[in-house]
């Protein structure tokens, strides 16, 4: 494809800023700039014509539908189609699209999870529009971007929280940048930038395996000869079939104004990666819902299936989503680069400590925005990083934290130690130090990258909480800082003192060393294993005060999604469940039967014809499968009496039920049938194996 199409492609199915400096009035323009920027309302007669461009230009491209476009609990986005037409006379329509229209919608919502927060009686939700994040056209639609809240205006989905929470940063931040003499600063905004994940399989095998379809990954499934371990497919040449996936995906995710940029083949073989550049945290979460959204659309198109799930198969790497994250001002500065005056270096400094002070004190919490079912196959188990939070700062950043605590000189021996405000830093080059791919939120020269998210999972959450607990340090700092008689003092003895106090956080080792696990209870530090256990620590009330504080979560809301959460877990789990008795009842058992059968008729018929015949291998085969499925059996019948028991009294005690008892049997009664796959002619086997699956695309 040439340059000009490129360009033209990008972006055209976004109704942005270009569109609107060109099809709006001039006040109009000026109106909404002045929303986004400071959050005055749009008056309604604004609306009105924003409404009305918005119709005529998605109409020139085919739209006849409009929808709110919004991200209830399901952790999917959601949509409710209106058609543009409007009667006009009794026999006449037009094509209308109200201010009214755009900026509040009403679907009913009864059946998306509120965690309780929505009497079943006032079953409305409502939808706003974000005036932030572009109307798009997809699917003949014109979708517009909206939060979605109860009646009495408690947040129902994933973006009112990320909202809340951009706004408190940005109020926080902008304090502590005025104790540094900075007037110009209006806003300060988190960028993001999360790294896609995914498994691409041949649909025509997909479709043969029920888990897959059911639950999004393998119950059952035996090791394949081959696996991940010859890493020969990192980085390896992308196999056509998949390149002209990708292609058709770059193409579509353009037209949507998506930045995607860096594609590549990862661990396991049929893994891929999707990169896009970063942009405004809220801006790149509508688009890593819709990325996710469009990479399954597009598979279709190609025959292939886009496995999301954080692990699709046993045995090889699963998949995650990288966060990359940083705060950056309205006027371009990346807060989390180190600078080169004495000036800037401070102000590195200090975001730098209030980033590492705020992962210490808000490990559990951090710790529940990247739990779910699919993650804890992950977490912990080698592949991605342990379910222990850490932070890597690299050699070089870690010497100066060093020598900031002790009181020691950074660079040459005899020069004096390093007065913060006052020295300037010697440059910190960029990644100096091999890549740590086994640390849960490594710093990258100008960013944080938090790699513990599932690759299923939306990013809103974590970023929620990074920027909420952001804006709860830089509060406290701007507290102390603003009422200090000497602030460059007040400033090194601040930076100082939270240096040494949260140390414990920061780790440049291997993540995945058990010794780490030791070392790291020894620090005192969290190690939440699974969701069950991590989201006991949720409803902490200092979680609730930190959100509540930020005008982020009411205590409610907090609660409410606790609620769903909890009840996600235990749901996904006893599905996973009730489809691996499904498919060893219908399907393993009468199979593993019959195989049996035809070995034993194969052994009597052998001995009919030749009396005393040695048939010891045939016969220890049958032995051995007629075992393992007796076990098979047992186990079934074991988790079949397991999901039918009383789960415990509350939420917790059902999870916690989930995870140690239903889901401990699955890990057996799966080990069985793994062992009988690999003794079953493969003609016998009921499912597709995992080669196959594997390397299902050519
Ligand atoms: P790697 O695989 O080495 O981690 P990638 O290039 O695949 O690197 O992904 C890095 C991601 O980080 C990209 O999405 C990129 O846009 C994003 N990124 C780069 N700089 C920043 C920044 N300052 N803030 C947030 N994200 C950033
Ligand atoms: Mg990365």
């Amino acid at each position: 494809m040439n340059k000009e199409k490129v360009t033209e492609m990008f972006g055209s199915l976004v109704f942005n800023e270009e569109v609107m400096k060109q099809r709006l009035s001039a006040t109009c323009y000026k109106a909404w700039k002045k929303c986004v920027d400071e959050g005055t309302p749009l008056s309604l007669e604004h609306a009105h014509e924003m409404a009305a461009e918005m119709k005529n230009w998605a109409m020139d491209r085919g739209a006849t539908h409009f929808t709110h476009w919004f991200q209830p609990m399901t952790g999917v986005t959601a949509e409710k189609h209106d058609s543009f037409i409007a009667p006009e006379g009794s026999s006449k329509v037009l094509m209308a699209f109200s201010g009214k229209e755009l900026v509040r919608g009403e679907p009913d919502a009864s059946s998306f999870p509120s965690g309780g927060l929505r009497a079943t009686f006032e079953a409305r939700g409502y939808t706003a529009w974000d005036p932030t994040s572009f109307a798009f056209i997809k699917d003949g639609s014109l979708c517009i971007p909206t939060i979605f809240c109860s009646y009495s205006g408690q947040a129902l989905d994933k973006k009112t929280p990320l909202l809340r929470s951009q706004e408190e940063l940005s109020r926080q931040a902008v304090r502590v940048l005025r104790l540094f003499g900075d007037t110009d600063v209006k806003k300060v905004i988190s960028q993001v930038g999360p790294e896609q994940e995914y498994f691409l399989i041949d649909k025509d095998v997909y479709d043969q395996r029920e888990d897959l379809i059911l639950t999004g990954r393998t119950l059952f499934g035996a090791k394949p000869p081959k696996g991940q371990e010859l890493e020969d497919h990192y980085f390896g040449s992308i196999k056509p079939r998949v390149a002209a996936y990708m292609k058709d995906l770059d193409e579509e995710l353009w037209k949507l104004g998506i930045l995607a940029k860096t594609k590549h083949n990862e661990v396991a073989p049929a893994q891929h990666e999707l990169a896009p550049i970063y942009a405004g945290a809220n801006t790149a979460c509508d688009h890593n819902q819709l990325t996710m959204e469009i990479m399954k659309k597009v598979a279709a198109r190609h025959n292939l299936v886009c496995l999301l799930h954080e692990k699709p198969f046993a045995g090889v790497n699963g998949s995650g989503k990288h966060d990359n994250w940083s705060i950056s001002t309205d006027t371009g500065m990346n807060l989390f680069r180190p600078g080169s005056t004495p000036s800037q270096n401070a102000r590195f400094l200090l975001f730098l400590a209030a980033f590492i002070k705020g992962v210490d004190e808000y490990q559990d919490l951090l710790r529940c925005t990247v739990a779910n079912p699919g993650n804890d196959h992950r977490l912990g188990a080698q592949e991605a990083p342990p379910a222990i939070l850490s932070i890597f700062l690299g050699d070089e950043l870690t010497a100066i934290v060093d020598s900031i605590i002790h009181d020691t000189s950074y660079v040459e021996q005899g020069k004096k130690s390093l007065s913060i405000g006052i020295d300037a830093l010697p440059a910190i080059p960029q990644d100096t130090t091999d890549r740590n791919r086994t640390s849960p939120l490594a710093f990258t020269g100008n960013k944080f990258e938090f790699r513990m998210l599932g690759s299923s999972q939306s990013i809103s959450g974590p970023n929620t909480a990074l920027n909420t607990i952001m804006a709860e340090e830089l509060n406290q700092f701007a507290d102390e800082l603003e009422s200090a008689a000497d602030f460059t003092a007040a400033l090194h003895g601040l930076v100082k003192k939270v240096l040494t106090d949260h140390q414990r956080i920061i780790f440049n080792g291997n993540g995945y060393e058990e010794a780490w696990v030791q070392e790291a209870e020894r620090r005192g530090l969290s190690n939440l294993t699974c969701t069950a256990d991590a989201l006991k620590t949720y409803l902490q009330p200092r979680h609730i005060e930190l959100f509540r504080k930020h005008h982020v979560f009411t205590e409610e809301e907090l609660t409410a999604r606790n609620e769903i959460h909890l009840e996600n877990y235990c749901q996904v789990i006893g599905i996973e469940a009730r489809t691996m008795t499904d498919m060893v009842k219908r399907e393993i058992f009468p199979a593993v039967s019959k195989f049996s059968g035809e070995i034993a008729s194969s052994v009597a018929a052998k001995k009919t014809v030749l009396a005393g015949l040695d048939c010891s291998d045939e016969e220890n085969l049958l032995q051995r499968l007629c075992s393992l499925s007796a076990e098979m059996m047992r186990q079934t019948t074991a988790l079949e009496q397991a999901l039918t028991a009383p789960k415990g009294a509350d939420a917790y005690e059902a999870a916690h039920y989930y995870r140690y008892t239903i889901f401990e049997i699955m890990g057996k009664l799966r080990a069985v049938v793994d062992e009988l796959e690999t003794i079953t002619a493969a003609k016998a086997w009921p499912y597709p194996s995992y080669t196959e699956l594997l390397f299902s695309v050519k």
